[in-house]
C-alpha cells in the first residue's frame, strides 16, 4: 500500500485559499473530533496518532524538532531544564492558548506531547517517554512536557 509522507504534505497547489487553515479548524479536529469523538477521551488513539506523526517528521536533532514544532505553529518550545535523564520543554503560544478551562485537572495537549515522543524516540534511537505536566487549559503559565530519556 502506498503511504503519504510528511514531504507529500508539503506539496501544495491551492491557488485561492493557499497553504493555511484557521486555528479553530485544528482545534476542532483535536478537541471535538479526537478528544470528544473517541471513547475514553481518545487517550490511547491520540497517543498512537501523535507518535506516528512524530516519527514521520523529517528531523534529526532536538533543535530541528523544536524549530519544526514552531514552524508548524503548534507552539513556541524552549528547553527549561536538561540533564542526562530528563528534559523539560515549555511551550509558549501553544495552540490551546485562550481556550476556556473546562476542568481544573484536564490538560489537553496530549497529541502534541505524543508527537514529541515519536520524534524524540526516532532521534535518540531508543524509547523515550513524554508527559504533559502543565497546560494553559488548566491555568498554568504555559504548557510543559517532561521528557524521560
Ligand atoms: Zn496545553
Amino acid at each position: 500500500m502506498l503511504q503519504y509522507t510528511f514531504e507529500d504534505m508539503q506539496k501544495m497547489d491551492r491557488a485561492i485559499l493557499g497553504n493555511m487553515v484557521p486555528l479553530e479548524l485544528f482545534r476542532t479536529i483535536r478537541l471535538i473530533g479526537l478528544n470528544q469523538g473517541l471513547p475514553m477521551g481518545g487517550k490511547g488513539t491520540t497517543l498512537t496518532v501523535g507518535r506516528k506523526i512524530g516519527e514521520s517528521l523529517p528531523v534529526n536533532s532536538v533543535d530541528e524538532l523544536l524549530q519544526l514544532f514552531e514552524e508548524l505553529k503548534i507552539g513556541i518550545p524552549r528547553i527549561i531544564f536538561s540533564d542526562e535523564s530528563r528534559i523539560n520543554i515549555a511551550v509558549d503560544d501553544c495552540f490551546c492558548k485562550g481556550l476556556p478551562t473546562l476542568e481544573e485537572e484536564k490538560m489537553i495537549c496530549d497529541l502534541e506531547g505524543a508527537i514529541l515522543e515519536g520524534a524524540l524516540t526516532k532521534i535518540m534511537g531508543h524509547r523515550v517517554s513524554v508527559k504533559e505536566v502543565k497546560c494553559n487549559a488548566t491555568g498554568h503559565e504555559h504548557c510543559e512536557y517532561e521528557v524521560k530519556l
